[in-house]
């Protein structure tokens, strides 16, 4: 393709809300072969919410997510604002304050720790308990399989070391997914989720947007080596995500695409942003590409 060629793709992208970092960015785009995508706010909304609680001990709703709620009052996490949003339920509108935290630590991919009313509660997931030396009970642990089944995320909370209960929160998948999915392998474009999730709401998340090769509870360093073992193996990748936890993944992808309402560190990682944040546009890239370079498959 001539610059003049490039220009003029890059000025159509640009209109169709395709931003596209450079020419290098472009060409590559015609050569991928697989595409791996982050689940949270890539393949799913991204705004989770609270749809079930399950208490194990003799508490009420109120009491357990004014504990819950206080542990994850300085979170940031998508999940933390899911709790807090369902905890002012249990309170007036006019009095929507949480028993003190202290001591607050935030553990990225586990969950968070902090003393409310001279508790220790632990607030995250099933291995976040296990390396906190929480017991799960059966109970418990039947319930997580139940909800993840159900392409939910169980969040356990314990009080002084025991679980007092699990809060099923769910966010849905993106309405165009699964057609998206479907269309790219028309395309012979492979997709595969990475997920720092849990694997059971990664399979039936899978499922539901028609992706069979998932890995779940990855570091963000483990989704960046997941893109280069591809690459080991001849493939040219493409990673989209939106987290900051995707950004090493975005780096080492041949390219990579950032959804426009992601993170700043997730955008700047990226070599195409899709500032509409609609799946769909991951096609229109790859299209625009294949024509500028026409590529004869
Ligand atoms: P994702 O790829 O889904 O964004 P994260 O690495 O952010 O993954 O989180 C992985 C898991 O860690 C979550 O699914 C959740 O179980 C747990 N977790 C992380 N932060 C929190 C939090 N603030 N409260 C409860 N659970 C959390
Ligand atoms: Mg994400």
């Amino acid at each position: 393709a001539t610059p003049t060629a490039v220009m003029v793709a890059t000025g159509v992208g640009a209109s169709q809300g395709v931003l596209i970092k450079g020419g290098h960015a472009l060409e590559s785009a015609q050569k991928v072969d697989c595409i791996v995508f982050d689940k949270t706010g890539t393949l799913t909304i991204g705004k989770p919410s609270v749809v079930n609680t399950r208490l194990l001990k003799n508490m009420v709703l109120r009491e357990f997510y004014d504990y819950a709620a206080a542990a994850e009052v300085y979170s940031e996490h998508p999940l933390a604002k899911a709790i807090l949003e369902h905890a002012k339920k249990f309170h007036s509108e006019e009095n929507q304050i949480w028993p003190e935290a202290r001591d607050f630590l935030a553990v990225t991919g586990h969950g968070v720790r902090a003393k409310v009313n001279e508790k220790s509660v632990i607030v995250g997931n099933k291995s976040f308990m296990l390396s906190s030396g929480v017991d799960i009970p059966i109970e418990a642990s039947e319930i997580l399989m139940e909800e993840e089944d159900r392409a939910r995320t169980g969040i356990i909370v314990a009080t002084d070391q025991e679980v007092v209960g699990i809060i099923s929160v769910s966010d849905p998948i993106k309405p165009n997914a699964r057609e998206v999915i479907s269309y790219l392998k028309s395309m012979s474009v492979e997709s595969i989720m990475v997920t720092g999730d849990n694997w059971g709401t990664a399979n039936a998340i899978g499922k539901e947007v028609g992706i069979e090769r998932i890995i779940a509870e990855a570091k963000p360093e483990q989704k960046a080596e997941k893109v280069k073992e591809l690459q080991r193996s001849g493939r040219t990748v493409a990673m989209v995500g939106d987290g900051i936890n995707d950004s090493p993944a975005l780096v080492s992808a041949d390219v990579g695409l950032a959804i426009g309402a992601g993170t700043d560190v997730a955008i700047e990682a990226a070599d195409i942003v899709l500032m509409k944040s609609n799946l769909e546009d991951v096609i229109t890239a790859i299209d625009l590409s294949r024509k500028t370079f026409f590529r004869i498959r």
